[in-house]
């Protein structure tokens, strides 16, 4: 046993020391902040895993592991806070067991089929099948591949110890692979979100047509609220890849569906150097056929899973058809149109609801009939209820995508605001916690005044959201006011200053 270890270790280990050796370039800044001296390199650790169901229970495994040169997305420290404990986690550990790196994601639940092209007439198109459970996820996670990382293990909240995991030193050696892929990537920005549109099937003589038609659907999108809004933040990049995605259509029997290997996929994207955050594949059939995935996230967008992508034909209708899908993929939306068949349990989503009401004064109209579940409603035409719909509707916009959006991209309309302070009264001296938003995560950037009169900033916590301060002699009762750069926030009430 100790035997075959060390010779799993001997197979291993002289891949890991060539490829620190071999590690160029140091790593941006901002892993050094989150990872100290268990730094990056330049290369990505990819983690195959797939989720089976036994005994009723779902069960992820780690199929194998990879590094190659890439670029890992860094997960945006705000959307950690937001975990739902039934979901799974993911974890380097460094040899000691301590956690390297965690992240939350979640495993994609639906493939989406793209609706027939509006020319169509309904005699020859088959009949729509709602959104397809996808059965046993495969699923790829591109992780930052640190030095010290000795295992990867897969856990959830409230489960008793991890649900898989994978020692990288008793890894067989054909599980840890380093490919030649040597892509010089572009440097991303901060604030940014990426969009990566990738070629599956084409040649390198082909290339110039995928350019085109990847160009196509990159202007296409920026054209269409939000991303026009935001258009500046939104960096689409054009990949040509030739590694072989597994992309075809007819997929599950249905001819307009198509379907790729999420894990070639993924590795692919890896492959390119690009930092993304979403995937679009550009398949070279002039077959009508698309698809996208569902995740189907309750608590928030897993920005962290590489798992859910976009697929689209190479034909006239490749553009709208990428603004629909990405709707499922990116925005969680459903279908608006009713596929004429009930038998799907029904999942959450922003513009499919069992009641108008709660569209509020976002939507204009309110039609019954969406999705999987005929009773219940969608608001305005959009196109996510015909390809014909060359946009998506307000609710869709302000109750998903934005919000989705905000991960990436801050939001620029900050205000600095005061919810709140106790105790609300006391002499100078006094330490009071003030609760509010936005105020600056670093105490000497809070100017922090009662009355006009400058307090002394103690400390700030969670994240700029509570500020402890002491009452500044000489201040009189009055309100107390935070300034940040050039916002200021007020309190509502005054604080009386005791004598
Ligand atoms: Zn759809």
């Amino acid at each position: 046993m100790k035997r075959a270890l060390n010779k799993a270790i001997a197979a291993v280990l002289p891949l890991i020391l060539a490829l620190i050796a071999y590690s160029p370039a140091f790593p941006e800044e901002r892993l050094q902040k989150l990872f100290g001296d268990a730094v990056s390199s330049n290369n990505v650790l990819i983690v195959h895993t797939s989720l089976k169901t036994e005994n009723g229970r779902e069960k992820p495994a780690i199929e194998k592991m990879r590094i190659q040169r890439g670029r890992a997305r860094l997960i945006q420290e705000q959307a950690l806070g937001e975990i739902d404990p039934s979901q799974y986690q993911i974890e380097i550990m460094d040899s000691s067991g301590r956690p390297l790196f965690r992240a939350n994601f979640q495993y994609p639940r639906f493939r989406t089929v793209p609706p027939a092209p509006p020319s169509t007439s309904k005699e020859t198109t088959q009949p729509q099948p709602s959104q397809i459970p996808v059965e046993t996820p495969e699923v790829s996670f591109v992780l930052p591949f640190l030095y010290k990382a000795s295992s990867v293990r897969i856990s959830r909240e409230g489960d008793q110890g991890p649900a898989a995991s994978m020692s990288m030193l008793n890894a067989s050696a054909s599980e840890i692979i380093r490919t030649e892929t040597e892509p010089s990537p572009p440097p991303a920005q901060e604030g940014k979100f990426h969009i990566l549109i990738m070629a599956s099937g084409y040649s390198s003589a082909d290339m110039p047509l995928f350019q085109t038609r990847a160009k196509e659907i990159k202007t296409y999108l920026l054209s269409k609220e939000p991303f026009l809004s935001k258009s500046s933040s939104v960096d689409i990049h054009i990949h040509e890849n030739t590694l072989d995605l597994g992309c075809y259509c007819g997929c599950l029997g249905i001819d307009r569906l198509s379907c790729c290997i999420d894990n070639q996929v993924i590795s692919a994207a890896a492959a390119s150097g690009y930092y993304y955050d979403e995937i679009i594949i550009v398949h070279n059939t002039a077959t009508y056929c698309g698809g996208g995935y569902r995740d189907y996230s309750k608590t928030g967008y897993q920005t962290s899973g590489y798992n859910t992508y976009t697929m689209v034909y190479a034909g006239d209708w490749s553009s709208p058809m990428a603004l629909h899908e990405f709707g499922h993929s990116f925005g969680d939306l459903c279908d608006e149109y009713s596929y004429g068949t009930e038998g799907y349990t029904y999942y959450d989503c922003a513009n499919c609801r069992p009641d108008c009401q709660e569209f509020g004064s976002l939507a204009k109209a309110c039609y019954q009939g969406c999705d999987a579940e005929s009773a219940y409603f969608r608001p305005d035409e959009s196109i996510m209820l015909s390809l014909g719909n060359e946009y998506y509707n307000n609710v869709s916009i302000r109750n998903s995508l934005l919000s989705r959006m905000s991960y990436y991209v801050p939001n620029q309309d900050k205000t600095v605001s005061i919810a709140g302070f106790t105790p609300e009264s006391g002499k100078a001296g006094t330490k009071v916690t003030i609760t509010g938003k936005n105020f600056s995560s670093k105490k000497e950037g809070n100017i922090v005044k009662f009355s006009g009169k400058t307090a002394k900033v103690l400390s700030v916590k969670s994240s700029g959201t509570i500020l402890n301060v002491t009452v500044p002699s000489g201040a009189k009762t009055g309100y107390i006011t935070v300034t940040v750069g050039k916002l200021t926030g007020k309190s509502k009430k005054k604080f009386t200053v005791l004598t």
